[in-house]
């Protein structure tokens, strides 16, 4: 038997993904645990974002297999659904309903998906705009709010599904600088929080500050994968060195 803590959240096993015939993933392999969190770094079109928008089949991939707590993605829609409703994702434009105001963006998908009841429903939206630190904000439309105030709507709206694990796809690349730290205040909270996150993103002081493991992808492989004290200051291949001094001149 695992131990809660050793438990297995997510297993990708050689997943190989083609978009028509150009190879986005060669024979990806990596485990996440319960609790990890995972930093994934890499040039652009290494196929990071490839890559986690597989796990919740964003992405169909054609070779290869992916499990999330041990059940295999499939393309039955009914497994998708299912899986998704465990595998939160924030993406680099926050994807909010514009004609929604906040709550209402929070309470869509766990009323209909989860078939939770309305008031339910704005409790449990209440309570994680509490955490992203934007409830004064829940009757507002998304248009009314800066950037960071958006991004952390959205993430508020992954959490109200209760999911156990989140995906960030690049959540401040979008963001004008100064608005970056109260989106990766609220990302440091979740992670501290014991969240298993997944994450892809260029801010290396938070990979340092809550990664488990930083990924490196190249070309679409796993090209390095260590804790990030040995990652950023003693980086095992070429192509990671290459890449950090990169990040670092900029
Ligand atoms: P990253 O997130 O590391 O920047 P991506 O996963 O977005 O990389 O992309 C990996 C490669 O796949 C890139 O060469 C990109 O051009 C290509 N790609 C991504 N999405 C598509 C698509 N929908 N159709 C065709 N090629 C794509």
């Amino acid at each position: 038997m695992e131990s809660e803590s050793n438990k297995t959240m997510i297993e990708l096993i050689k997943v190989s993904k083609w978009y028509n015939q150009f190879q986005a993933l060669k024979e990806v392999s990596l485990t996440v645990k319960k609790g990890e969190r995972v930093v994934i770094c890499g040039p652009s079109g290494s196929g990071k974002s490839t890559l986690i928008r597989c796990i919740n089949h964003l992405e169909p991939h054609q070779s290869g297999q992916i499990l999330v707590e041990g059940v295999e993605l499939t393309d039955a829609s009914k497994n998708i659904e299912q899986i998704r409703r465990e595998v939160g994702m924030v993406f680099q434009q926050f994807n909010l309903f514009p004609h929604l105001t906040v709550l209402q963006n929070l309470t869509l998908a766990p009323r209909r998906v989860r078939k939770v009841s309305k008031q339910k429903a704005e409790e449990l939206a209440m309570e994680y705009l509490s955490r992203v630190h934007i409830a004064e904000q829940a009757h507002k439309y998304p248009s009314r709010l800066s950037g960071g105030q958006q991004q952390r709507v959205a993430i508020a709206r992954a959490l109200c599904m209760e999911p156990q694990v989140m995906l960030f796809d690049e959540p401040t690349s979008a963001l004008d600088p100064e608005m970056i730290n109260e989106v990766l205040d609220v990302m440091i909270e979740l992670a501290e929080a014991h969240m298993t996150m997944i994450c892809v993103t260029h801010e290396m002081g938070f990979a340092r500050r809550v990664a488990d493991r930083v990924i490196f992808m190249d070309k679409g492989q796993i090209v390095e994968e260590a804790p990030p004290a040995q990652f950023f200051d003693n980086p095992g291949n070429e192509r990671t060195k290459a890449f950090l001094g990169q990040v670092q001149k900029h």
